[in-house]
């Protein structure tokens, strides 16, 4: 009889695993080979080579992401911008134009702003939270909306409903990048995206050791960006699959605990008289607070939160911390600790960072998997210190 699976931590486990086991291998074996025997295949695309995505360890991949999030097909990449750069080629085409959510990710909007001109396609940035305008952005190029499941590091939550229905009613294709949610806490098709893009280095991976990349969607819109992959080659390397694989048997322990555990530290920040200000949507204090009740499971691991002192303060505090590790990047089992100033947001003018929101002495924070209590424990003696 098949294996009954059907919740997501079942899926993890087995969604996708090989009927009969290889070789009896309870565990999925690493295919360390760049060629496979020809078998009279007819299409480029369906000849078994590494960089055309077909190995078994990327197969069995396909298979568990698309069933994580209920939808059709996925796509694994060489990282999180391999998977963003060939999904948004494929869907604009050439000349096309795109309406992305203000405040995407800084990697994502250097794509937008400093590479999109050079290949002729263009980009209208939106808010997230004001629907109503976005219609007077349309062109008649336009094909697709962007948006993220929530932002990078303030935690908004743009109106992701708005975004589905705006693309259907015009026409577009609606992309959402999910990486900070993951698919334990929003599956974007269950919406009505098109396709949902993570970076399988932060929360599917897990484990801070490697860089990969996702789509997960329309089974025609993944082949077609399968295809453009296959010729700009950012397909991922089939021992990163293995670890891509082994990372998310355990994605839904991690990232409960880190819900869990990303609250009680926001809601212990927020009570504290040295904190001004705790960004993260689980707070009833967010302001889109009762948006990211409806839409998500959890609330993620990542928050970020300014202290009273300003940015002398949060200098002094990421020195005193005992745990954290200082670091870009999130989703991972330790602790990161970062002034996105200095780094993920680097690249924007300190203007545009203080018209985001973004001010020189905001601190994100990605939980790990450390105790809670002794996170606080470090945090109360680096508050007082
Ligand atoms: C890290 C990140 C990316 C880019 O992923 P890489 O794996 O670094 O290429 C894209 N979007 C979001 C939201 C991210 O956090």
């Amino acid at each position: 009889m098949a294996r009954l699976i059907k919740g997501l931590d079942t899926k993890l486990i087995h969604a996708g695993e090989p009927e009969p086991l290889i070789g009896g291998a309870v565990t999925m074996p690493i295919f360390q080979s760049s060629t496979y025997e020809y078998a009279g295949q007819t299409s480029y695309h369906d000849l078994r080579y590494i960089r055309l995505n077909n190995t078994p360890n990327h197969t069995v991949l396909h298979a568990k992401l698309a069933a994580l999030e209920n939808a059709e097909a996925a796509l694994v990449a060489g990282s999180g911008m391999a998977a963003i750069s060939a999904a948004l080629f494929t869907v604009l085409g050439g000349g096309g134009h795109l309406l992305a959510q203000d405040c995407v990710y800084g990697g994502t909007h250097d794509l937008f702003v400093d590479e999109f001109p050079r290949f002729g396609l263009s980009v209208d940035f939106i808010d997230g939270d004001e629907p109503a305008t976005w219609r007077e952005a349309i062109r008649p190029n336009t094909k697709a909306i962007y948006v993220e499941s929530m932002s990078n590091p303030l935690l908004q939550v743009s109106d992701l409903q708005a975004a589905v229905d705006f693309a259907a009613e015009n026409g577009l294709i609606s992309i959402i990048d999910n990486t900070f949610a993951s698919p334990i806490n929003f599956r974007p098709a269950e919406l009505g995206f098109d396709l949902s893009i993570h970076s399988g280095t932060k929360y599917l991976n897990g484990h801070t050791d490697i860089v990969a990349g996702a789509v997960i969607g329309r089974a025609d819109l993944v082949e077609s960006i399968k295809h453009t992959q296959n010729h700009l080659g950012g397909s991922l390397d089939p021992h990163a699959c293995f670890l891509l694989h082994r990372g998310m048997k355990t994605l839904a322990v991690r990232v409960r605990h880190q819900n869990e555990s990303a609250l009680k530290i926001a809601r212990w920040l927020e009570q504290h008289r040295a904190v001004a200000r705790v960004n993260y949507p689980g707070l009833e204090s967010h302001s889109n607070h009762l948006r990211a009740c409806e839409l998500f499971d959890g609330f993620g691991g990542v928050l970020s939160f300014e202290l009273e002192g300003g940015l002398e303060a949060a200098v002094g505090f990421m020195e005193r911390v005992t745990i954290p590790i200082s670091a870009p990047s999130l989703g991972g089992v330790e602790t990161l600790i970062t002034r996105p100033s200095t780094t993920s947001h680097s690249g924007m003018s300190a203007a545009d960072r203080a018209r985001a929101g973004i001010g020189d002495g905001l601190i994100r924070l990605s939980v790990g998997l450390e105790s809670s209590d002794d996170l606080i424990e470090d945090f109360e003696t680096a508050l007082s210190g």
